[in-house]
């Protein structure tokens, strides 16, 4: 358990659930984003990604050494959106970056790009104040607390941007790599092509605990930007039919196995809506306006603009035409 040195982090709780096993979750308005994991092998101390920011990573850095009052072994990266990895380059060399090859192939790109964004901030302060003066007048409550977080997010990252320096993977695997500590053992499997180009995930079968990264999100709206939805759905099923009864998602609370099966409900139910809106020749515009059933209803609470993505990647899947200045 925390001990004397460790401190309350503005940016995520600290949820044990097992000895030695942590799940981070990140806090609303904290810089955080996404959630971490900590495990205690015995003889060393893996992470689980972490975090979108540099402050939030400090206090992960800080409090998983004081938990245990060694340096961090390893930090797995599930994948490569970088919501889960910018935090990494606050740990020094002696701390390991593992990723699949495929995700630090994707990482490179995504860091170059960020890096290339963090050059001129004047873009960043116009969308500030574009999205200050909509917040002023918005009656909307869920686009109003997305604008909000997405504020908060963007004040964070340019807070951050003069001392930031990309850090990537330094070993990588392919399938499966096997940790056997002294106190327990531990599988990292990379599930492939998904969410993400390619989703990894730490199953901890003693415990019946498995960190999932961007394959779950619970109680709250999934992100498709980039995915495959037959894949991601394959991801999913994979949890829904194993034996873990915890599961640690990238985003949101821990959960468990009625959580996939919610989050599998949401893709039907998305697809349908503007798969139905596609259907009958509907505009993206009309795609837009289609109302979510409870309790998913409550999900779009923290962001309409995850939602405009998820709608888009749907309607384009379906064959519909969205216009640019859409
Ligand atoms: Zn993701």
């Amino acid at each position: 358990m925390p001990n004397a040195s460790w401190i309350e982090s503005k940016h995520f709780t600290l949820k044990p659930l097992n000895k030695g096993v942590y799940a981070c979750i990140h806090k609303p308005g904290g810089a955080a984003y996404s959630s971490a994991g900590i495990l205690d092998l015995g003889d060393s101390t893996l992470l689980v990604d972490a975090f979108d920011t540099l402050a939030a990573a400090r206090d992960l850095r800080h409090n998983t050494e004081s938990l245990f009052e060694r340096p961090v072994e390893m930090i797995i990266l599930t994948h490569a959106h970088s919501d889960h990895w910018i935090g990494a380059s606050v740990f020094d060399a002696n701390t390991t970056l593992l990723a699949s090859k495929t995700t630090r192939q994707v990482c490179l790109e995504w860091g170059a790009e960020i890096v290339n964004e963090f050059q001129d901030t004047s873009e960043w302060e116009e969308w500030i104040k574009k999205a200050e003066k909509q917040l002023r007048t918005e009656q909307d409550e869920r686009v109003r607390v997305g604008l909000e977080s997405s504020i908060t997010r963007t004040r964070y990252a340019m807070a951050e941007m003069v001392e930031f320096q990309p850090r990537y993977a330094d070993q990588t695997f392919d399938d499966v790599v096997i940790f056997q500590g002294s106190k327990r053992g531990a599988e990292l499997r990379s599930l492939g092509r998904g969410h993400s180009e390619d989703d990894a995930v730490l199953l901890l079968p003693q415990d019946g605990i498995a960190f999932i990264g961007d394959i779950g999100f619970f109680d709250t709206q999934p992100f498709l930007g980039f995915c495959d939805i037959d894949l991601y759905r394959k991801q999913l099923l994979f949890f829904q039919d194993s034996d873990f009864q915890v599961l640690v998602p990238g985003h949101g609370p821990v959960g468990d196995k009625d959580d996939v099966a919610l989050q599998l409900k949401y893709f039907d139910m998305m697809e349908d809506l503007v798969g139905t809106v596609v259907q009958r020749g509907g505009s993206f515009e009309e795609a837009m306006q289609i109302t979510l059933p409870e309790p998913f209803d409550k999900w779009l609470i923290g962001g309409m603009e995850r939602f405009k993505v998820n709608v888009r990647y749907l309607f384009e899947r379906f064959g519909g035409e969205v216009l640019e200045e859409e």
